[in-house]
Parts: C-alpha cells; structure tokens; sequence
C-alpha cells in the first residue's frame, strides 16, 4: 500500500526518501533493488523491499524497547515506514564479529575468525570514492564529528552489536557483521538512521552448517548463490515466531 506522501527528497540504490505534512518526518519506500560492488551488480527481486522494511522495522521496535535512539517512528505497510528527517553524518560503521569480507580480501586475517572484542571500522559514505575505510589521522582530517560524537557513535554501535547479536542468537542466527549509518534530528539528537536488514548485516543461520546454505543475507547476491529473498524470508519468519 502506497501512503500519501509529498515530493521525493532523494533516491538511494535500496530506498527512496519523501516528504510528508511534518517537516520533521520523512517516509521511506523499501525498493526491490538489490546492487553490489559498489553498483556494478544490480538485478530486482519481487518482495525484497517487504522484507527488508519489515525486518528493519522489527529490529528498530526492539531496539527502541531497548532505549537506543533511531530515527523509525512506525510500519506504515509492507514497504513504508516512518522516520524523523535526519542530517546523516556521512560515515558507515562496520563492527564485525567474525572476519569475513573485505577484512579478509585486505588483510592475511582468515575468514571465519572470531574476532573479540568485536571490530569496529569507520569508512567515508561515498559511492564515487567507494567508500574508503578512514584512518584516525583522516577522520580527524576531515572534521565530520567531534571528538564526543565519536565516543557516542563507537559506544552506541557497539551497544546495538551487543542487542543485536542476542536478538539473532536467540532464533539460531549468527550476526557476523553489520554496517550502521548515523543521523542528527532537528534538536540535535543522535540517532542510528537507514535501515538495519539482511542487505546491511551478513546473518548466518546456526541450523545449518553448510558454509554456503548457511547464507541468508546479501551475500547470497553477492556470491551469486541464489535464493536469496528465501533467505531474508526466513530471517523474518524466524524474527515474527512462525
Ligand atoms: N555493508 C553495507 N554497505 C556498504 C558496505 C558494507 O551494508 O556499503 C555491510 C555488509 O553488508 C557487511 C558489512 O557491512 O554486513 C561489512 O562489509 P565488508 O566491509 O566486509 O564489505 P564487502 O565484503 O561487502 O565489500
């Protein structure tokens, strides 16, 4: 169901952003879209964009019951939801507990690896410049968060890890790695912002051993296995009980 809205403020490669009557609110349609590499791999697949809204919106619900600051307000239907308008900070925070890829693509790290405590890596949000993982020196170069904002973004990302991977483990999933994006409201607050779905996290199911049918996020995609909306349909069926 399409919810009346007003113009489109922007089009990302998964979601499309609009305005609404309340200057502080947006609402976000969840496309079919999936891409990789940087957009370089693109194909559709029907009910992706339900799934990923309806798991992002379970998991913004447990995260709000948790007293962690988003920017979601509601599912306003399969694909729709509502958030508050946010400036987002232009930074993507990786934490990874268990090495997988591109830490292991860049470094002798092996693949599977645990990592503990989990790691936490800042890249720039730049689809042009790809995304390049910052470095303390460029971070501070590039003066996108003070000092503060970065202590409040490492602890609540690393909080959402910790509520995130018992949320999973509690219904057999593995959260390996996950991607966070940040925003700021009107009044200033920071808020984790975008979605938080199988196309943001990689999710192994802890039923199955295989190292590829264990897959169930856009690694599916990304590695060309197929199946993959099965897999983010599991994710929410495991997620609502079923
Ligand atoms: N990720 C994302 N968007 C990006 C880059 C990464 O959502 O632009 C997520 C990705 O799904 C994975 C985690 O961040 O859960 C770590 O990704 P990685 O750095 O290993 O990149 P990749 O191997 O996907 O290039």
């Amino acid at each position: 169901m399409k919810p009346d809205h007003g113009p489109l403020i922007y089009e990302g490669k998964a979601k499309r952003i609009f305005s609404t009557a309340n200057p502080d609110q947006v609402l976000v349609h969840f496309k079919n879209d999936a891409t990789a590499f940087n957009a370089q791999k693109h194909q559709e697949f029907d009910g992706k964009g339900a799934l990923n809204c309806q798991i992002s919106s379970a998991i913004f619900e447990m995260l709000k019951a948790e007293g962690v600051p988003t920017h979601y307000l509601g599912l306003i239907s399969e694909d729709w939801l509502l958030a508050q308008k946010v400036d987002v900070i232009p930074l993507e925070v990786v934490i990874r507990n268990v090495a997988t890829g591109s830490l292991c693509r860049e470094t002798p790290i092996n693949e599977g690896i645990e990592l503990s405590p989990p790691l936490l890596d800042l890249y720039y949000k730049d689809d042009q410049l790809g995304d390049p993982l910052l470095t303390e020196a460029r971070l501070k170069l590039l003066q996108l968060i003070t000092s503060d904002q970065r202590k409040g973004i490492e602890s609540l990302a690393r909080r959402v890890n910790e509520l995130l991977t018992s949320f999973f483990l509690n219904i057999d999933l593995l959260l390996v790695d996950f991607k966070l994006e940040l925003g700021v409201n009107c009044e200033g607050q920071l808020l984790i912002a975008d979605e938080i779905s199988p196309d943001t996290c990689r999710i192994w199911d802890k039923r199955n051993l295989d190292s590829e049918a264990r897959i169930l996020d856009k690694d599916r995609f990304r590695k060309g296995l197929g199946g993959l909306t099965e897999g983010y349909g599991q994710i929410l069926k495991r997620i609502q009980g079923v």
